[in-house]
This record gives structure tokens, sequence and C-alpha cells, in this order.
């Protein structure tokens, strides 16, 4: 026989069970992706129905898809179809995401036809000011500081991963001052996955396989950042 307080320890029992897995995936590290364009603003083009829009969206969808699995890693996306965000939305969407890593897709293009290869952008810090006052000041030059390095961290980890992909042909980490990454407070990259404008990577960039490739390297990238420590 159920007593009516059994009853009600069976259904707490069954709500702690139901709700605290949840809440330990909540409580996961946030993984911003921001495929590169969309609609109108179809970016490079690869070839005449496929352009660089199609090319981050096929990529971000991938590595959402194999980390779905992964409890303690969500993916949010800043765009989940073929529909244009302004920057200003992009960099919303990380900063109520609260994301601890921000990854910006895109294809690169000019130079010549002979530039071949992926780029890693990350922005370097700021010109510290002279005089550090007060501790509010010194402990926003910290989280800079912290967010550099774990760019800096992430990049590297993508540069060795995606370099399996792109073998011998990375064009480097690159410290620059790119727009979709400024004034974020998550650690944030910027890979421009190949040349749309290099015979060879645009072939590369169309093959469904190397963009599985190139998620897989990045899904790779993610859960190596995490497990390696420093990014709370
Ligand atoms: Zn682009």
């Amino acid at each position: 026989m159920i007593t009516e307080s059994k009853k009600l320890i069976h259904a707490a029992v069954l709500f702690m069970l139901l709700v605290f897995p949840l809440s330990a995936a909540a409580s996961g590290h946030v993984v911003v992706i921001d495929p590169g364009h969309g609609a109108a603003n179809k970016g490079v083009t690869l070839s005449r129905n496929v352009h660089e829009k199609d090319v981050t969206l096929a990529v971000a969808r991938l590595v959402k898809k194999s980390l779905s699995g992964v409890n303690n890693i969500r993916i949010r996306l800043t765009r989940l179809d073929d529909r244009d965000v302004s920057m200003a939305n992009r960099k919303k969407i990380v900063e109520r995401s609260n994301a601890d890593l921000f990854i910006s897709l895109h294809v690169n293009a000019g130079f010549g036809q002979n530039a071949e290869g992926y780029e890693i952008y990350y922005l370097g810090s700021t010109v510290p000011s002279a005089k550090k006052s007060n501790s509010g000041e010194i402990l926003k030059d910290m989280e800079q500081t912290r967010r550099l390095n774990n760019s800096v961290r992430f990049a590297q980890i993508v540069q060795k991963n995606v370099g399996r992909v792109f073998p011998r042909k990375g064009r480097g980490l690159r410290n620059a001052p790119v727009l979709v990454l400024q004034s974020l407070t998550a650690p944030a990259v910027l890979l421009e996955a190949g040349f749309a404008t290099n015979l060879k990577d645009r072939k590369k960039l169309k093959d469904e396989k190397i963009q599985k490739d190139i998620a897989d390297a990045l899904t790779k990238s993610i859960k190596e950042y995490f497990s390696t420590g420093g990014a709370s």
C-alpha cells in the first residue's frame, strides 16, 4: 500500500531524476557558431549555385549535430537557415547566450589565384592605457588578457585539427581587427576555410565530404578546448 507521503516522496524522486540531468546540461559550456552571410548576402561565389553562405551553414549545422549528444557542450547558431542576420544581432546572440566561445565561419577570396588554405583570425589586445588607477580597470585588463589567451589557445587547436583537412596549407594565425570579433566578452575566432578564388580550394569547399571533415575538425577542437582547461 502506498501512503500519501510515500507518493509524495516518489514524486519528488522522479522530479529530481528528471530535472537534475537537465540542469547539469544547462550549466555546460555554450559555444556560438556564426555561419557567415545568408539570403541575398551570399558571400563569395564557389559555383553558380553554391556560395559562401551555403558552405558556412552546412559546416555549422554539422558541428551542432555532432555535439548534440555531448552533455556539457551546447551549440547555438546565429542562423539556422538561409537568412541574413545583421552584425549587431549576431553579436547580441553571443552576449545573450552568455557564450564561452564564439566561432565565426567564412570562406576567403582574393590575393591572386595562388592564395590557398585556411586562415584563423583572432582579435589581439587593445593597447592598455598607461595608468590603472582603480581595481575595476585592472580587473577589466585581466579579463581581456584571459580572453585573448583563450582565443589564441583555441585558434592553435583549430589550426592543428583543420591543418589535417588542408595539409601543409595553413596560412597561420592572424591577429587582426575583425569587426564581428570586436567588443565580445567571450574568446572568439574567425575561420576562413580556404579560398574561393583558388581552383583546388574551391573544389574542396564544395565537396560535402570535405565540409564534414572541416566540421569534424571543429568538433574535435571544441571538445579539446574545454577538456584542456582555462575555459570556464
Ligand atoms: Zn565572408
